[in-house]
Parts: structure tokens; sequence; C-alpha cells
């Protein structure tokens, strides 16, 4: 099973691809973590990305398309995979869609968690004060005025995903703004019609 998760920042992606990745046994590529563990060792890729991220912005599609092109060439991703948080552009969609075409291969399902913006940045407030709270690290890009840059960098440039998913029948909408629980139902009723078992 190869999916896509789409939402803007705070729609639940991450929660979401925890719960699939214990069900379907496939891993979740998170660009945003891979990136920030290349900030955190210092790498050239983090030594780029530091800034941007630390501004709400989107780090260069180049950057992004390799990271995910050596991702899914690694063995536990033979199976499938779930994308959280790319691809971020139609540049990036259409590479991954040539990446994956040279390897014969076909996403499943992009499924995207729809939110009502406004209630995002309460959402994130409430994520950063939890994570506070249980004594772990609060994202620096947690901060409500980066959120808010964030949420800028997803109209402008990741709303445009949506539709390029579908013009090719892949696109599948489940309300985010229901409990964890509702969307998770939501999502294992696409999953069993993408694949029925
Ligand atoms: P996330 O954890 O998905 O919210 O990503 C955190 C940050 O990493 C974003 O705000 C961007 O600066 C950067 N980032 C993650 N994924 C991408 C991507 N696919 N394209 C560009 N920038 C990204």
């Amino acid at each position: 099973m190869r999916l896509i998760l789409l939402g803007p920042p705070g729609a639940g992606k991450g929660t979401q691809a925890a719960r699939l990745v214990r069900n379907l046994g496939i891993p979740q590529l998170s660009t945003g973590d891979m990136l920030r563990a290349a900030v955190a060792t210092g790498t050239p890729i983090g030594l780029k990305a530091k800034a941007v991220m630390e501004s709400g912005g989107l780090v260069p599609d180049e950057i992004v398309v390799g990271i995910i092109s050596e991702r899914i060439s690694e063995p536990d991703a033979k199976n499938g995979f779930i994308l959280d948080g790319f691809p971020r552009t139609v540049n990036q969609a259409e590479a991954l869609e040539a990446m994956l075409a040279a390897k014969g291969l076909k996403l499943d399902a992009a499924i995207e968690l729809t939110v009502d913006a406004a209630n995002l940045v309460d959402r994130i407030v409430n994520r950063a004060a939890e994570a506070k709270a249980a004594g772990q690290p609060v994202r620096r890009d947690d901060d409500p005025e980066v959120f808010k840059s964030r949420l800028a960098a997803y109209e402008r440039e990741t709303s445009a995903v949506t539709p390029f998913y579908r013009a090719r029948g892949l696109l599948h909408q489940v309300d985010g703004m229901a409990p964890i629980d509702e969307v998770a139902k939501a999502i294992d009723a696409v999953l069993s019609e993408v694949a029925p078992a």
C-alpha cells in the first residue's frame, strides 16, 4: 500500500500516520522528521534547511525530492509507505509520480484530512502546551507566529496538490476535525475501498 496523507499543518497527519504504521506494517516517511533529524545532526542538508524551517517556509523542492527518492528505495519501503508532509508542491507531486513510474510503481491513494483553518491555530497552541506538560520538547515552528507562516505556505503552495490527485482519481477526503477515532475509521473505510482485503 502506497499512501499519501495530505492536509495543512496541525491537521493530524502525524497521529494518523503513526496508527497506520502499526496497522499496516509499512513505514511513515515524514520529510519534516527527516529534515529535523538533518538539522539536529548538522548535515549539509540540515544546514540549508534550518533557517527556512524556523521561519515556517518551504525547503527547496530538489532537497526534499532527493531525500524521498533515497528513502523510498530502502528495503523497508519495498511493500509500501505512508508519505506524511510530502508532496507539498505540485513540482514535488510530479517528481514523486516520475520516480514511482521509473520503478513501475503507483500510488494507491492520497487521503486529505480536511480542516477548518480558523481552528488550526488553537489546535497547535494546544499541541505545544500538551507537549510541554508531558515534558516533551516543543517544536520551535509550533510557535503561533511561525505556525501562521506555515499555514500561509500551505495555502500558497500545497493547496494545489489536492486537485493534482483529484485529477488522477486518487483523492479521498476525510473530515480531519472529527475525533481521532472517527478520523481513523474514515481512513480505514477508504483503505478497504482502494485495497479490499
Ligand atoms: P512538518 O513536520 O511536515 O510540519 O514539516 C516541518 C517543516 O519542514 C515545514 O514547515 C517545512 O519547512 C519543512 N518541510 C517538510 N516537508 C517539506 C516538503 N515536502 N517540502 C518543503 N518543505 C518541507
